[in-house]
């Protein structure tokens, strides 16, 4: 087996003890993405997430409600032949892999810091597989699972920085309709937001042809 293949198997394992893991009763009745629906590990970039919103949800598509759908409309607005969705240039995970309800509904709502915490390690365990040379973090939470450390999104939004094991971070905000106003505050229209997506992601598709994929 190769290298590459062997950390596929290691992370379909990940996967599968996040899919059968319960340990948050405050998360029933645990909605999680499908074990498989991971996108690359041959880029060596990691796109990771707060959790699973519940449209996204339902469609078994991270970043797939329509209302929210200016991240994937970025990559595929762009037109490349072989980058074409996030899953072909991205790694996806979450900082909390149950999608966050008050306990009987479907509304959304933000990860607590102890479902956060029982959550963490499955993401330290794809990092340590992984080594992904860039991580892009979509939302607060996920900035501040990776820096380690509180951030303000709306002052770190685009914003480069070393990450914990010599790779490099990107934050973005998440484009959910609390955030709406953020982008308004920051003078950001939603098309001027997806432009900005734009530009980090074809810097990424640039340096992936000019570095080639990771070495395994
Ligand atoms: S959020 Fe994470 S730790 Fe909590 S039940 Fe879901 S998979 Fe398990």
């Amino acid at each position: 087996m190769s290298a590459e293949q062997n950390i596929v198997e290691e992370i379909l394992a990940v996967r599968r003890r996040i899919d059968a893991c319960q340990r948050c009763a405050t998360l029933q009745p645990w909605r999680k993405f499908p074990v498989e629906a991971f996108g690359t590990i041959a880029t060596g970039y990691m796109l990771i997430g707060e959790a699973p919103g519940y449209v996204s949800w339902r469609r078994q598509m991270p970043y797939g409600n329509p209302r929210n759908y200016t991240i994937r409309e970025a990559i595929e607005s762009l037109g490349h032949p072989r980058y074409k969705t996030l899953e072909d240039l991205f790694y996806l995970s979450d900082v909390v892999r149950c999608q966050p309800s008050p306990l009987g509904s479907t509304a959304n709502r933000s990860p607590t810091s102890t479902e956060r915490r029982n959550c963490s390690d499955y993401l330290q365990r794809e990092l340590e597989l992984l080594t992904p040379r860039v991580i892009v973090t979509v939302g607060k939470l996920a900035a501040e699972a990776v820096l380690g450390r509180p951030i303000k999104i709306t002052q770190e939004h685009t914003k480069r920085h070393a990450g914990p094991a010599g790779n490099e971070v990107i934050v973005l905000m998440h484009p959910s309709g609390r955030n709406k106003q953020h982008l308004q505050n920051m003078g950001l229209t939603l098309e001027g937001y997806r432009e900005q997506l734009q530009k980090v992601f074809a810097d990424l598709i640039e340096r992936l042809e000019r570095e080639g994929p990771v070495p395994r």
